[in-house]
């Protein structure tokens, strides 16, 4: 049974999230969403422990088209990063809110950036795609995800202090136009870098909150110094380029590292 402790922990620490959001903000909703997204991790998680080829795209799936299609398109929440500065200024711990402080803020520090690798609709379509490994270097743009930050800080606060009416169709327009920005500049950026995951490294903007957080993060890929023969074959499945035989935190793109497990199946010492 221990190998099946960490599913276990993860789905007792969704349920334990849905039960207190259920109650504190006595909405059903709460103990539905969190308790499906944790069911949909676990399930990953147990197929991965059960060496399932597609234990990561099955979750990618469940749960990034949960909330693309049911909590975007359907219930019309903005779980962009607008959506969370729109419900930050209009003072409601509500949706977006949540979701960017359970996911992407607080989150991380017990999960890194398991968002990334398991849930985000974004990278859910990237992922298709046929470079899933970068051939080539980093460029040095990573700037770009800072302003990309300031501009949907900038936006959603103009909407506010020019006081116009019905931000909230705005803000349903704004998920639907950004999304699709996302995925055609995603999408080009993947071809042009031939780097399926080149939209996160540079354009991101979710990225500035995910980064300082899950550099504490408790639920980390570490190496086995005796065991490592210094291959050099973890570094080379790596879609984020991690340093992953450094153990300290300040590895190399430590903060970039999505748990996709590449790297843990590909060792051939099993050292990590
Ligand atoms: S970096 Fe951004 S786009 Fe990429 S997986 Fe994370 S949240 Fe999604
Ligand atoms: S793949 Fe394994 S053995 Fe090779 S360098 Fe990485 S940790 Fe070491
Ligand atoms: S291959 Fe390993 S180090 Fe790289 S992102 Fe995936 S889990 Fe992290």
């Amino acid at each position: 049974m221990r190998k099946y402790a960490l599913p276990i922990v993860l789905l007792l620490l969704f349920e334990s999230i849905a039960i207190t959001l259920w109650l504190a903000k006595d909405n059903l909703f709460y103990l539905f969403n969190f308790s499906y997204i944790g069911l949909s991790i676990s399930l990953g998680v147990f197929l991965y422990i059960k060496q399932h080829k597609h234990a990561r795209r099955v979750v990618q799936l469940l749960v990034g088209l949960y909330m693309l299609v049911y909590l975007g398109i359907i219930c019309r929440e903005n779980m962009q990063i607008e959506g969370f500065w729109y419900y930050l200024f209009t003072g409601v711990f509500e949706a977006a809110t949540i979701h960017y402080a359970v996911a992407k803020i607080f989150g991380p520090l017990v999960f890194g950036r398991g968002w990334c690798g398991y849930a985000c609709w974004t990278a859910m379509v990237l992922d298709f795609l046929p470079y899933k490994t970068p051939s080539d270097s980093r460029k040095k743009i990573g700037w770009i995800r800072y302003i990309m930050f300031a501009v949907s800080f900038v936006f959603v606060a103009a909407l506010f202090l020019a006081h116009v009416g019905n931000i909230e169709q705005i803000m349903f327009w704004a998920f639907i136009v950004g999304n699709i920005i996302y995925y055609v500049v995603g999408i080009a950026l993947a071809y042009a870098f031939k780097d399926n995951r080149a939209f996160c490294k540079y354009i991101c903007p979710i990225t500035v909150f995910l980064k300082p957080m899950s550099y504490y993060s408790l639920l980390r890929v570490k190496c086995d110094v005796e065991k490592c023969v210094s291959c050099g074959k973890c570094k080379q499945v790596c879609p984020m380029d991690v340093d992953v035989t450094d153990n300290s935190r300040r590895r190399l793109n430590g903060t970039e590292c999505i748990l996709c497990m590449e790297c843990v199946k590909n060792c051939p010492k099993n050292a990590l």
